[in-house]
């Protein structure tokens, strides 16, 4: 298939041209930089610079390139900014997606994949999370999602669109030669935060309280290898055959790691330290989030391949040591 990767230069969204390629899909690029780096892009990919929102220019890659299908990972995902700037997520994360459908329709290329999000359950009641849980997002990022997923259904419904949402849990680690992996400005996350304070480029990790009614009292999250994100992104391909096919999946192994768990692998993994303190809670964080991911693994024949910690961190580990500074700007 031609696969127009929208963010195809961002951290999810170039693991997954990689994978493309390696499944004998040819991807073409649309990417904003505003985020992404034309660095994670092999030099052989069609690389477009531009928006998502840009209804000309996407209507005419499509055409251009004979696109199949689209996938769409040019989301803003930074929570405590979508709190202070709602309108920033709504126009990037709702607004413009919703011209990309515009433009899609009238390319006539009706094949979606949208990189959807756990953050649409907000805190959910039960745990390990099904799809059918009820959605309930606690801040905008995870609204405009949801909205978005309710709009694709829409289109579904009326338009004969066939899509598939994948909704992430705690997406990490790096593509296996180290040559891609992740490199966000400002970084939040906290596996790649553990290796910067190992490797000494910040002074220490603040660890976001300790008092959760989790057995270490931090919290728990579902690490799922960005590798094995993409290969359920290609599998689900052959799923999407009848026009009005609306389909949504959870990727994450089901097997959380704490924060103390994470600090330590890290330790294990790196050989050094990683000087940490004791910070208070940050808002907004649910004590456990993990997967109940059957789902995908019934429809899709998807099993992800790194089911340890120890094994993402590695993967991560590899891109930081032979990316001391991320990608060269
Ligand atoms: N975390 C932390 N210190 C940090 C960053 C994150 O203790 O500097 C914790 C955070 O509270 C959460 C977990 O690590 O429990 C994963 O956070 P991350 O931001 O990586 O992903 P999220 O689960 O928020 O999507």
């Amino acid at each position: 298939m031609n696969v127009l990767v929208i963010g195809g230069a961002g951290y999810i969204g170039s693991h997954c041209v990689r994978i493309l390629q390696e499944t004998g899909h040819r991807p073409v690029v649309l990417d904003n930089l505003a985020y992404g780096h034309k660095a994670a892009v092999p030099e052989e990919v069609p690389f477009h610079v531009g928006d998502l929102a840009d209804r000309e220019l996407v209507e005419r890659i499509l055409r251009t390139h004979r696109i199949d299908n689209v996938m769409h990972f040019a989301a803003f995902a930074y929570v405590g900014e979508s709190v202070q700037d709602p309108l920033k997520y709504y126009s990037n994360n709702l607004a413009g997606p919703i011209r990309l459908l515009e433009a899609m329709r009238a390319a006539g290329v009706d094949r979606f994949v949208f990189s959807s999000t756990c953050a649409t359950y907000g805190i959910p009641e039960k745990m390990p999370i099904r799809e059918d849980a009820p959605q309930r997002p606690i801040n905008p990022y995870g609204q405009t999602k949801l909205d978005f997923e309710n709009c694709l259904k829409a289109c579904a419904k009326a338009y004969g669109l066939r899509f598939a949402a994948f909704r992430y849990f705690n997406a990490s680690g790096a593509a296996g030669d180290a040559t891609i992996g992740e490199d966000h400005a400002p970084e939040t996350h906290l596996i790649p935060l553990a290796i910067w304070a190992a490797q000494g480029r910040i002074p220490e990790l603040t660890v976001f309280g300790d008092d959760y009614p989790t057995p270490d009292g931090t919290c728990l999250r579902d690490y799922i290898h960005v590798d094995d994100l993409s290969r359920a992104h290609v599998a689900v391909f052959e799923k999407l055959v009848e026009p009005g096919t609306a389909l949504f999946y959870n990727l994450g192994t089901g097997k959380p790691a704490s924060v103390l768990e994470v600090i330590r692998s890290v330790e294990k993994i790196t050989g050094r330290k990683v000087p940490y303190s004791l910070g208070p809670r940050r808002d907004g964080d649910p004590p456990a989030l993990y997967a109940d991911s059957r789902k995908a693994k019934e429809e899709l024949g998807w099993e992800p391949r790194f089911n340890k910690i120890d094994e993402i961190i590695e993967s991560a580990w590899a891109w930081h040591r032979a990316h001391p500074e991320g990608y060269a700007k």
